[in-house]
């Protein structure tokens, strides 16, 4: 498996790749690879003739110098596990350095993503979006991809991109995977790794919340529903609630009145002591 560290050494296989007409598959990622990402690389596996994981702490896209230094980063372990899935030696692994994506010139471009990028993650990681947007950018301006692969774990994150690449014209088609989830429900992260024994027990909370607001979602409103998790979370003795919307997945905003006609899903982010943990659940 081929390991590149350098936008212009691996742009030139990739072109050569395309000349082939091969296609190409993208899935980004921060690295601390778990079967979540796994799941993501094996279906583009099946969509492309290669595929391309992209393994980059983006800085640009933390709003918080604490949680980007402590971010887990495990890049032999990330090349081992990839190599379990590389049969055909159909995948190249993209680790850059930040220098190698951001040329000394550690800044975010502005992103407009027609008022989605203001909610939630938007409202509580400032700058957040812009990051994204910037880096998924860079990536695909250098690796061309024909799909790119992102999970509905960061369902906000799918929306953005999905809208980068429909307002600023990029021909790439964005594809998204289902959350993968641990055998007691917590969500697959990166960020799981830094949780202690006890609040590792306790993290499947957040899921079990999000299936009981799926289950009063049919009969209660969203406001009432919103008040039962705030008051679970309120008398839990080691997760912190940041937030809980039940929103609308094309406008993001929080629901008023239900309609039958629109999608909803129930987004949360929670503190385990210092670790941030986001999870969402498809409500209709
Ligand atoms: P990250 O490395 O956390 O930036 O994630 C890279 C990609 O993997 C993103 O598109 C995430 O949404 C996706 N991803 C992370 N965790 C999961 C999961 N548990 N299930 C599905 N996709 C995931």
């Amino acid at each position: 498996m081929k390991i590149y560290n350098q936008k212009t050494v691996i742009s030139p296989d990739i072109q050569v790749l395309k000349s082939q007409q091969h296609t190409i598959g993208l899935v980004p990622t921060m690295g601390a690879l778990h079967h979540g990402h796994l799941a993501l690389v094996k279906k583009a596996l099946h969509d492309n003739n290669y595929v391309v994981v992209s393994i980059f702490v983006n800085p640009t896209q933390f709003d918080n110098t604490n949680d980007l230094s402590k971010y887990p980063r495990t890049l032999n372990n990330d090349v081992e596990l990839l190599k379990t899935l590389n049969e055909n030696n159909r995948i190249l692994v993209y680790a850059p350095s930040v220098d190698d994506i951001y040329e000394g010139d550690i800044i975010s471009q502005d992103y407009k993503f027609g008022g989605i990028e203001f909610e939630m993650e938007g409202r509580f990681r400032k700058g957040h979006f812009d990051g994204v947007g910037t880096i998924v950018k860079r990536l695909f301006d250098i690796l061309k991809p024909d799909k790119a692969y992102f999970g509905k774990k960061d369902f906000q994150q799918l929306q953005i991109v999905k809208a980068l690449v429909r307002n600023y014209d990029m021909p790439v088609n964005i594809v998204g995977c289902e959350i993968h989830r641990e055998s007691d429900g917590l969500a697959m992260s990166s960020r799981n790794a830094r949780l202690t024994e006890e609040y590792r027990q306790a993290a499947p909370f957040i899921y079990k919340t999000l299936k009981t607001a799926k289950a009063k979602f049919g009969t209660e409103s969203a406001n009432k529903i919103t008040e039962w998790v705030e008051n679970q979370f309120a008398k839990h003795d080691l997760l912190k609630l940041e937030y809980f919307i039940i929103a609308d997945i094309e406008t993001l905003k929080p629901v008023k009145r239900k309609s039958n006609k629109k999608s909803y899903r129930a987004f949360i982010a929670v503190y385990a002591d210092d670790i941030r943990l986001i999870d969402n659940i498809a409500l209709n």
